[in-house]
């Protein structure tokens, strides 16, 4: 969604992957080495699927370990090259690994049509972008679980993304946000008593890619439940910069510092800390989700379950790879929260025999 609007301002014809469908992900399970994580086998899939479609050239973000995201970008590259297509396959390296390294990146993304102020428009622009469709997904988990209608919600959205895909400026952007935003306060609100919270926590992809993780902030916000995600793309991308690592990530790295003291790769330090802060913040339970053999989530799997007994929240654990199927995650989301309703209704009883006595 945000390279389809970087690209066009950068004055380059971008190709969108098809939706990751049952498809895509038996394409990158088939290609991939068995024990990838899942995210990879994922991207792969869409990468062919682009190269299908004609695209001639694959962006794919690098790193640093120590888990194996590190040197993902090059087996994807190595198996492309090894099926015969002819594409130029470009690892983006953050500035956090070097400057040098980012900027030739940027080069090989602008291509020949470099110009400074082309190019801080259409950063500009994408990062805006962004920012809105965070600013969406955090507003429809504000409302959703209190709504009449949520299918309203979505069309609404739906519609709102639709439009944001043909802008060309920030000021067209701020027109459809207000737009947006009006009619999302006009939809029905239900006399609701307070629900149960629960908070999300995990690796960056499977906690933000709906496709993959069966679309589980929806499956919550309509059971009625006020979810929070700790995950957030904006921030993820932040991390890569020196200096402009946000607020909420610094407190959530130190909230983890008496259970987990190093970087151990992905989201882990990220993971312990907000299931932390969750229940410091008295959310009613937290939900992990994670890709089945993710090295870092592993650690942080055995060190949540500690602080889910230390901070007497519970805590559901979800990984997912090309196995997982929706029909058993609905159910397992479904007792939880059963659980975490007779959790607070208890507690609400135990307050007011407590206030009675
Ligand atoms: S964070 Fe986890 S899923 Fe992502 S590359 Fe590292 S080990 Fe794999």
């Amino acid at each position: 969604m945000v390279l389809e609007v970087l690209y066009p301002a950068l004055g380059i014809e971008v190709i969108p992957p098809p939706p990751i469908t049952k498809k895509t992900i038996e394409i990158g399970v088939k290609l991939a080495p068995q024990n990838a994580c899942f995210p990879m086998k994922v991207t792969l899939g869409n990468f062919i699927e682009g190269i299908e479609k004609g695209a001639d050239t694959i962006f794919m973000a690098g790193g640093v370990g120590p888990c194996r995201f590190g040197y993902y970008g090059q087996i994807q590259r190595i198996i492309i090259e090894d099926l015969g297509y002819d594409v130029n396959f470009v690892l983006i390296d953050f500035p956090r690994y070097g400057w040098k390294n980012f900027f030739s990146s940027l080069k090989v993304m602008i291509g020949g049509k470099w110009s400074i102020s082309r190019v801080h428009h259409a950063v500009r622009l994408a990062w805006n972008v962004l920012r809105y469709v965070e600013d969406l997904e955090k507003i429809s988990r504000k409302v959703r679980w209190k709504l009449e209608s949520p299918s309203q919600l979505d069309a609404l959205i739906e519609e709102s993304l639709k439009e944001v895909k043909k802008i060309n400026s920030i000021a067209q952007l701020e027109e459809i946000r207000s737009n947006t935003l009006y009619e999302i306060s006009q939809l029905n609100i239900l006399e609701k008593k307070e629900p149960i919270k629960i908070g999300i926590v995990g690796e960056v992809y499977i906690a933000q890619e709906f496709r993959v993780n069966f679309n589980i902030e929806k499956l919550l916000g309509n059971m009625g439940v006020l979810v929070d995600n700790s995950v957030s793309t904006v921030e993820y991308i932040l991390n890569f910069f020196p200096f402009t690592r946000s607020r909420e990530k610094e407190e959530a790295w130190e909230l983890a510092k008496p259970y987990l003291k190093r970087f151990i790769g992905g989201e882990g330090i990220d993971t312990v800390g907000n299931t932390i802060r969750y229940a410091k913040q008295g959310y009613d339970g937290v939900i992990h989700l994670y890709p089945f053999t993710c090295m870092p989530e592993a650690v942080a799997k055995s060190i949540v379950t500690g602080v889910g007994r230390d901070y007497n929240i519970p805590i559901l654990h979800l990984a997912i790879d090309e196995h997982a199927g929706e029909a058993g995650m609905i159910t397992r989301v479904e007792a939880f929260v059963d659980v975490l309703e007779m959790r607070h209704k208890q507690d609400v009883r135990e307050a007011s025999h407590s206030l009675n006595e």
